[in-house]
């Protein structure tokens, strides 16, 4: 199902001339990503002219060389640097903890709450960002207002920013936005593709939405009008879950090019986090744009169950039994950050996210941005390496990507996707 692409003959490469990369058609060009993740659009006989040795004179090689595709002039300590800062293995410390806090009958009590924060305020980076997930906010909004609580304490505490978001499928009541405001709870409203935007959700300061494609998802662009119209500034539309590529790909399009079209600033915010996987092209250095991973297990997201449980990924928790033990870290209050790094499940999930290992994500293009996390491999196919020719995953990914890149090579979307990768905050 996934899709790497083929060029036809091509000459033979002259390897003292051609650094490693990786190639795919991508509209009427080629794309190539450098092993850090820099990229360059080609036309067919510029790569071809690339393979069999560029002369300092053609229209590309100062770009190329720059970019680190030319392998005379290829700085290794800056790739090696590059590729090392790029990687999920260089792991400065989880981007974002969600608290669930309820499942089935269970629920989160304060104990637990206070002990998931804490953990959270031990993991290094500038700031904690924690997600308080719940179907049913009435039920669950002591709880968040504890939690949102306890980290502004603990921010005064430690010197450190935080922000908790509600996470929840049902808009809160009217009457909860001022105090969301006052505790600076954010509201983050999932949503699916096929249904309205509740007008309720203007009245929230600046609510993000998690809008989930489905199969009879209404129009895209008219989905941009009304985000834009209630003062949404930040939607989440990740390929996850998709098996309809296709029309996830289509619709990903259409949502893309309006909201990259003129209007009050909307961001996509699965784009900007693939985007910040990769070198900056000229933006803000990679140390200052510490956003989110959506989508990678432990670096990116890690999960704390009702009961405590420490957990390497939210979607872990639906996994049968015997496959879930993996991606099980410990227990909040039992449980220490540093111990994580040491252990073997950390080890093997992360080797799992670094397209290195596999023989066809190491050929692919994406590698440098991809987020399909581990567990999606183990959800859609039983394993955390996923079997990539038939995985719903990987080809959800490459389709979204797709629109990414042919809109990289445009100047003006270009400009506004690597605005949005470099602005991007969750605080
Ligand atoms: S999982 Fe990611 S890196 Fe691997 S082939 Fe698919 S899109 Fe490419």
């Amino acid at each position: 199902m996934s899709v790497l692409t083929e060029l036809g003959d091509l000459p033979e490469p002259d390897l003292a001339k051609v650094a490693p990369h990786r190639f795919r058609r991508l509209g009427d060009k080629v794309l190539a990503t450098s092993e850090a993740g820099h990229w360059a659009f080609l036309s067919h006989d510029e790569y071809r002219d690339y393979l069999k040795g560029l002369g300092d004179a053609h229209p590309r090689f100062d770009e190329l060389r720059v970019k680190g595709f030319l392998g005379h002039y290829l700085d290794f300590e800056r790739l090696a640097a590059e590729a090392m800062e790029g990687s999920l293995l260089s792991w400065e410390g989880t981007r974002r903890f969600v608290l669930l806090l309820e499942r089935g009958r269970q629920r989160m009590d304060c104990d637990v709450a206070r002990e998931a924060v804490d953990f959270a305020f031990t993991v290094p980076g500038p700031a904690v960002v924690l997600e308080a997930a719940c179907e049913d906010p009435a039920a669950a909004w002591p709880m968040a207002r504890f939690i949102a609580r306890y980290a502004a304490k603990r921010s005064d505490w430690n010197g450190r920013r935080s922000r908790v978001w509600l996470r929840t499928p049902n808009l809160p009541a009217a009457s909860r936005a001022a105090e969301m405001a006052e505790h600076k709870l954010g509201l983050m409203l999932e949503l699916d593709a096929a249904g309205k935007l509740p007008a309720g959700i203007a009245k929230f300061p600046e609510p993000r939405v998690v809008l989930r494609w489905i199969p009879k998802a209404r129009d895209a662009a008219g989905w941009v009008k009304d985000l834009r119209a209630a003062g949404v500034g930040s939607v989440m539309l990740s390929p996850d879950g998709v098996s309809d590529v296709e029309g996830f790909g289509a619709f990903y399009a259409a949502f893309l090019d309006a909201a990259l079209s003129d209007g009050p600033p909307l961001r996509e915010e699965w784009a900007a986090a693939a985007l910040r996987r990769l070198p900056p092209e000229g933006g803000r250095p990679r140390e200052e744009r510490g956003g989110p991973l959506p989508g990678v297990d432990v670096t990116g997201e890690l999960c704390v169950a009702p009961w405590g449980e420490l957990v390497a990924a939210e979607r872990a928790l639906d996994l049968p039994s015997d496959e879930r033990g993996l991606y099980s870290l410990g227990a909040v209050g039992r449980t220490a950050w540093e111990e994580l790094p040491d252990k073997q499940a950390v080890h093997a999930i992360l080797a799992g996210a670094e397209g290195d290992h596999h023989p066809l994500c190491a050929q692919c293009a994406y590698k440098p941005a991809c987020t399909v996390a581990p567990s999606r491999h183990q959800e859609g196919q039983g394993s955390f390496w996923g079997h990539l020719p038939t995985s719903a995953a990987c080809a959800a990914a490459m389709a979204a990507l797709d629109v990414i890149f042919l809109r990289l090579a445009e100047t003006e979307p270009r400009e506004a996707l690597l605005g949005w990768a470099d602005s991007w905050t969750l605080l």
